[in-house]
């Protein structure tokens, strides 16, 4: 079901060719001298910050290289991913582009190898020189590069799958990468061998950045509005930054996979709707768009009520704080919050408003 839309043909690659900078050049004179590469073609893609070129090896497989842009112009809007990255710390030379660029291409390549580490499909990064990214090629063996999500054509049973997938990818990548991705999206997944493959990680963030929560919620929001356009009850904004954050999901215990309790929240979520239209209560969709104006602290210290969390830890209600695991106030989400006495599951109430701030 792949065609193949975003693809140029071999002639439109070669008039779309970047003239690149004699140093980059010559990083890609030595790889073709060590026969890492045989041949560099044309562009796959052309973007703000880089350019992704499709090589072949000696012995004729397919490559990828993302070339990163030194020119000082283009990671100008980066700063809030750098902020409080602490990898980043030193370093950061924003007077220096090709320096800078280096640290993005660098970067690029860890935030792969971690999720490589945890069986996440994505590029397999092979080594990174200067601002020379190179991976392996997603694509078809004629060199053709598989399509971006957006382009994808997809079943709604295919759809359904693949945000199940893709939840359950975002969540691995929070818990064992550590990484919040931010800037996750149908343009940064291709479909490929019917499957989502993660791409374009120089941005992510650790899961502890100040912003990674925003991030998150971001980056969930795309992936809402997307396969809710391609008409999957997905499970709502709220509910789905829930089940991507908490670390013991309830019911793993008793032998459902992950997986498992994603289908079932969102078939409880579509009954919690239809119920909710019935009685015409608070609609998942409004309850979204209260969450998506929320503020949720990353750590104890932004807490604009601690002495309230607390109480209601105290009460042994801690659950009910969407961020109470996140941030150790309580060891893991309880079981318990998942069912009120009236057997109706419940959502921990929503964080705090940003209008709150203050009063309390
Ligand atoms: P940018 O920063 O320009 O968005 P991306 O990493 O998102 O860079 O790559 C841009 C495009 O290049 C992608 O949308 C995809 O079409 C293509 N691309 C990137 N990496 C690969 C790869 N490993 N294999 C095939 N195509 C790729
Ligand atoms: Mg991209």
């Amino acid at each position: 079901p792949s065609a193949s839309a975003n693809l140029k043909d071999k002639s439109d690659r070669a008039t779309n060719e970047q003239v690149l900078d004699p140093r980059t050049r010559l990083i890609l004179f030595k790889m073709i001298g060590r026969e890492l590469i045989h041949e560099v073609n044309g562009c796959v893609s052309t973007g703000k910050e880089a350019n992704v070129y499709h090589a072949l090896t000696p012995d004729l497989k397919h490559l990828a290289l993302k070339i990163y842009k030194t020119s000082i112009l283009v990671f100008k809007d980066r700063d809030k991913y750098v902020t409080g990255e602490y990898r980043f710390r030193r370093g950061y030379s924003r007077k220096n582009p090709r320096k800078m660029v280096r640290l993005w291409a660098e970067k690029e390549m860890r935030n792969l190898k971690r999720l490589v580490s945890a069986g996440i499909r994505c590029p397999d990064p092979v080594e990174v020189r200067e601002n020379v990214l190179v991976m392996t090629f997603l694509g078809d063996k004629e060199g053709w590069a598989a399509p971006r999500l957006k382009d994808a054509e997809l079943t709604i049973t295919e759809s359904l799958d693949l945000y199940v997938e893709l939840v359950l990818a975002v969540r691995k990548m929070f818990h064992q990468c550590k990484l919040v991705h931010a800037d996750l999206s149908e343009y940064n997944i291709l479909f490929h061998e019917g499957h989502l493959w993660i791409i374009d990680v120089s941005q992510s963030v650790e899961h502890d950045h100040p912003s990674a929560f925003d991030f998150l919620r971001k980056d969930l929001s795309n992936v809402e509005e997307f396969f809710g356009r391609l008409g999957v009850h997905c499970l709502g904004l709220r509910r789905v930054f829930e089940f991507v954050i908490t670390e013991n999901l309830s019911c793993s215990s008793e032998g459902l996979s992950e997986e498992d309790i994603l289908r079932k929240r969102m078939e409880e979520a579509l009954s919690d709707e239809n119920t909710a239209a019935e009685n015409s209560k608070e609609s998942a969709a409004h309850e979204d768009s209260i969450f998506k104006q929320s503020y949720i602290p990353r750590s104890l210290n932004e807490l604009y009520d601690p002495e309230r969390d607390v109480a209601v830890v105290t009460r042994g209600e801690g659950a009910k704080l969407i961020y109470a695991d996140t941030i150790g106030l309580i060891e893991s989400p309880a079981a318990e919050v998942r069912e009120e006495p009236t057997g109706q599951t419940s959502l921990p109430p929503v964080v705090r408003f940003s209008d709150d701030k203050g009063t309390g």
